[in-house]
């Protein structure tokens, strides 16, 4: 996994947040608000090097974002998304934010007309399985 920042992705990030806001809304999903503090602080930490980067082995580009969900995906490309604020809030570890993106990305085409729900069921026991998250 290369992790990087990059201003397109982030501002297309904070739009794609801003139209899903009902959805994560209906979802009860836990969103980080776009603020020019946490922005600074993003790009402070990622400058200085003290994100989280933990090591997974996988051909993947990982955005860190200013805002949104902790984690989400791109269905076609191999990257994923990370926003790394309030993580005390979130019940798992970098880490296993990250393989849970990566799973969803190998499986979008089979649960693209699942309910959220139903989707992220599907991904967590994909998950469980997936050889990746069994390397140190
Ligand atoms: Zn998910």
């Amino acid at each position: 996994m290369r992790y990087t920042y990059s201003f397109i992705e982030d501002i297309k990030n904070i739009m794609r947040t801003r139209r899903k806001k009902s959805f994560f809304v209906n979802e009860d999903l836990y969103v980080v608000h776009w603020s020019l503090k946490n922005y600074i602080i993003l790009l402070h930490k990622y400058y200085t090097k003290k994100l989280p980067a933990p090591h997974i082995d996988a051909n993947y580009t990982c955005y860190y974002v200013s805002c949104g969900t902790w984690g989400a995906y791109h269905t076609t490309k191999k990257c994923v998304y990370f926003c790394p604020f309030d993580m005390e809030h979130y019940s798992l570890s970098a880490k296993e934010l990250l393989l849970h993106e990566i799973t969803h990305t190998q499986h979008e085409h089979y649960v693209k007309n699942f309910s959220h729900t139903e989707k992220e069921d599907y991904i967590n026991e994909k998950m469980a399985k997936n050889t990746l998250s069994t390397k140190k």
